[in-house]
């Protein structure tokens, strides 16, 4: 079968690789669509030193269980179409034990560990199958739609534990691609009085107004949209930024945009190469501001993700914007980048 392997910085080649034989435990997917995740495209461009190639990347996808030698511990069945909880924790380091999976000290993950899905079959290993990681998709939701499940998964895990936006909340989106639109989205679920996406892009801007959004506001190097928000906000500043990209200067704005009492989100982490951000702490002193991040997603998010999209109340149709076959999958980062795309989905099997 053709799949892309990541060899390295830049090194993504469509290459024909074995289709994966079965171990007892394991199950086979056919792969239906595997979205194209930030953080491929961050892979792609810088490396990254958790993942040890050769390695076929995509983590973020939707498929139909064609072969099991699972038995009885598995919770699908051939013919199943599946989507994955990729991220398989230990249960029994501290983390694990209080409710924080996704912090686990010795986790494996999908696509970094083990063969990912931009290929027509991924294997998913029985610890995997046994953890009961597969979840059968209930409705006809098409497989590039329910592959959002996992970078919503992600949203839902900085949402749920420590965001906890209501009715009285306004909400301040930083980087409209298609983390910070998810965002918007849950934000406006979740009761958010009024929503703004801010961003450099007036492409990502234009798209993210078809969303259910207040306004969106484009960031200036003049600094203009640090005032435009202060006049959105009637001079109070924002209760809720979530900083939905991985740009320093961003997360300065964040602590700028904040009012009395906000909760701020780091979603996106910076560069490894250069992590520092300068922030104006007086704003954290003087306004009582929490700053908290996130990182991946516990089961529960998965469930929840999952169930949100099936409920039909997530306008997943609209953020899957391109698709594109395997052998152009080197493509779907410029579009990232440009802003003309919001998700690039790849079909493997095309
Ligand atoms: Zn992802
Ligand atoms: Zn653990």
């Amino acid at each position: 079968m053709k799949a892309a392997v990541y060899l390295g910085k830049e090194q993504l080649p469509v290459q024909e690789i074995a289709v994966p034989s079965l171990e007892d435990g394991e199950v086979l997917l056919k792969v239906g669509a595997c979205n194209v995740c930030g953080t491929d495209r961050r892979t792609y461009r810088n490396g990254d030193k958790k993942i040890q190639p050769p390695r076929v990347l995509g983590h973020e996808f939707c498929g139909t269980v064609v072969e099991s030698r699972s038995g009885a511990d598995a919770n699908v069945k051939v013919g199943d179409r599946v989507v994955q909880y990729i991220v398989l924790p230990c249960g029994e380091c501290r983390y694990c034990k209080m409710g924080r999976s996704n912090l686990c000290l010795s986790r494996t993950t999908m696509a970094y560990h083990y063969d990912g899905a931009f290929a027509p079959y991924v294997r998913v290993p029985a610890p995997y199958v046994r953890n009961g990681s597969l979840f059968r998709v209930e409705n006809d939701l098409p497989d590039d739609q329910m592959g959002l499940a996992e970078p919503l998964g992600c949203v839902i895990n900085a949402h749920a534990s420590r965001l906890n936006i209501g009715l009285e909340d306004t909400v301040a989106i930083i980087g409209a691609g298609p983390i910070g639109v998810m965002h918007a989205v849950v934000s406006r679920l979740q009761g958010a009085q009024r929503v703004w996406m801010l961003d450099v892009s007036q492409q990502r801007l234009d798209r993210a107004s078809g969303f259910d959004v207040d306004g969106v506001v484009r960031v200036a190097q003049d600094g203009s949209h640090l005032e435009k928000m202060q006049d959105l906000t009637g001079g109070l500043g924002a209760d809720v930024v979530i900083v939905a990209c991985s740009v320093a200067s961003a997360q300065a704005d964040a602590l700028e945009i904040a009012g009395k009492a906000a909760r701020i989100e780091f979603f996106g982490g910076l560069p490894k190469s250069n992590p520092s951000a300068t922030l104006n702490t007086n704003h954290l002193h003087y306004k009582e501001c929490v700053v908290t991040g996130s990182y991946s997603e516990k089961m529960s998010d998965f469930q929840a993700a999952q169930a949100l999209l099936q409920s039909g109340r997530f306008p997943a149709d609209k953020i899957v914007t391109h698709h594109l076959p395997l052998e152009r999958i080197e493509e779907a980062f410029p579009l990232m980048e440009t802003g003309e795309a919001l998700k690039v989905c790849i079909r493997p099997g095309d």
